[in-house]
């Protein structure tokens, strides 16, 4: 269904623009990012997180 992709597209871009927030955080960086939830740490990198605080994963890799 060609329209149902349109409209999914549309608001992805809408998405991208309204979180101009989040690219500016980026530009920072977040230290470690959990692969299970997403939870963003920013700690000094060389620190080993093991488990995430948010959802108690234990994928929080440095990035
Ligand atoms: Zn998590």
């Amino acid at each position: 269904m060609p329209l149902l992709k349109r409209i999914t597209g549309l608001f992805g871009d809408e998405g991208e623009s309204a979180d101009e927030s989040a690219i500016e955080r980026e530009a920072v960086g977040p230290s470690h990012v959990c692969q299970s939830c997403g939870k963003e740490y920013f700690e000094n990198p060389t620190m080993n997180i093991r488990t995430c605080g948010n959802c108690g994963g234990v994928k929080v890799e440095r990035v």
